[in-house]
């Protein structure tokens, strides 16, 4: 698995677009956030729209990062910041790295268990609940990380993404990381 998702803000060329995540269209000239996705149906790769309210409260740190890049204006910007900072406090952004509350969590890459209070990686995935697929967290030794995501910058990712690890357990990642 690499991480080289491509997301992009741009004001929908037609009415024909469907929001991935209410399901109704996206009206023509209405802003939408699109993520580059694995198709289903051939090998190559395909946008997935969002409404950019609805992605915000779904997705808010590819949000955040693609609107830091979009230099149009944003109608109703104040309401997409404020969706923005709640769902920051409640959906994690991918990969972060913690110490495990329990010693439950296998390895995605190593298969053997994460030990209770180590730290560990988390990553998103795609995850089959009764036949449905979610996003969810798997769980990686430190050492296995890199190996398992292929993330180049994936240091940097997790400085960023970590805020509940003060310094000395951000220095000891860094070592097991580069192990
Ligand atoms: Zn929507
Ligand atoms: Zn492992």
């Amino acid at each position: 698995m690499t991480v080289t998702m491509t997301e992009v803000i741009e004001v929908a060329k037609t009415g024909r677009s469907r929001c991935r995540t209410c399901r109704q269209a996206i009206d023509k000239g209405a802003l939408r956030f699109g993520e580059e996705q694995p198709s289903a149906f051939s090998d190559e790769m395909q946008m997935a729209w969002h409404h950019l309210a609805c992605a915000a409260r779904k997705r808010p740190a590819q949000v955040r990062e693609a609107l830091s890049r979009f230099e149009g204006d944003i109608p109703g910007r104040e309401e997409v910041e404020k969706s923005l900072s709640e769902a920051e406090e409640t959906v994690p952004a991918y990969p972060y790295a913690e110490r495990a509350p329990t010693g439950r969590s296998k390895c995605l890459h190593c298969a053997k268990p994460i030990d209770k209070g180590a730290l560990r990686v988390a990553v998103e995935r795609e995850v089959e609940v009764a036949g449905m697929t979610r996003a969810g967290a798997g769980y990686l030794h430190p050492g296995c990380a890199r190996e398992f995501t292929g993330t180049e910058d994936l240091v940097a990712r997790l400085r960023k993404n970590s805020r509940k690890l003060g310094d000395a357990d951000r220095e000891e990642l860094e070592r097991a990381l580069s192990e």
